[in-house]
């Protein structure tokens, strides 16, 4: 039935299948916005305004419906056998997520590798895996680690790389940080960590 749905009409599908938060969770997030623009000094029935607590509290469950999906729902049915022993990699994911210290997003790349035994997963897959993690309150290491052991529980491969690359707007905006400073972290598993040839290649694919 999906062959000739369009791009737009696959992505709205998928947005419709994410879990909704609730009717009385997303109310409690919509007051709590209401009382937060009124302590930073706002008018919330100002026109602009009156609609916000909505819009944020919608923005907000949709941020983090990672914490509403689980690796199982994700990968259901796109692990395929295969004996291909060579690195996979899928370069370049567009990451958003957001930091749990100050609520504010950081943006940037994934790079996710791994090296079959066995199984291989859909390419799409492997970019839904990232947003499972992604939406949820992260820190960016634990992000990379969360990333690296999904995959090493749903395909058992012989070794899995992560690295991410991300500007934090916390440390941006604010003015704490050289405002182009990308901050980079990587998990590497199995023969990622084990194998410096491998290790070698993976950096070399990446072109780093
Ligand atoms: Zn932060």
């Amino acid at each position: 039935m999906h062959n000739h749905e369009t791009e737009l009409e696959a992505a709205e599908r998928r947005i419709r299948s994410i879990p909704r938060c609730g009717a009385a969770k997303l109310a409690g997030m919509e007051k709590s916005f209401l009382e937060l623009l009124e302590a930073i000094g706002e008018d919330p029935k100002r026109e602009g305004l009156l609609r916000t607590p909505t819009r944020a509290a919608r923005a907000f469950e949709f941020l983090t419906n990672g914490y509403r999906q689980s690796l199982e729902d994700v990968v259901n049915g796109a692990i395929f056998a295969s004996d291909a022993s060579e690195i996979v990699l899928v370069k370049d994911i567009e990451l958003y997520s957001m930091c749990e210290h100050h609520l504010l997003p950081f943006i940037g790349r994934a790079h996710v590798a791994y090296i079959p035994d066995g199984k291989v997963i859909g390419l799409s897959k492997v970019a839904r895996i990232v947003d499972l993690f992604a939406r949820r309150l992260q820190i960016q290491e634990q992000l990379t680690t969360q990333i690296a052991d999904a995959l090493m529980r749903a395909l058992h491969p012989s070794g899995v790389a992560v690295v991410i690359e991300a500007k934090h707007l916390c440390m941006m905006m604010r003015g704490v940080e050289k405002q182009n400073s990308v901050m980079k972290t990587s998990c590497l598993l199995g023969t990622f960590k084990e194998d410096a040839r491998t290790r070698a290649e993976f950096l070399a694919l990446l072109g780093q």
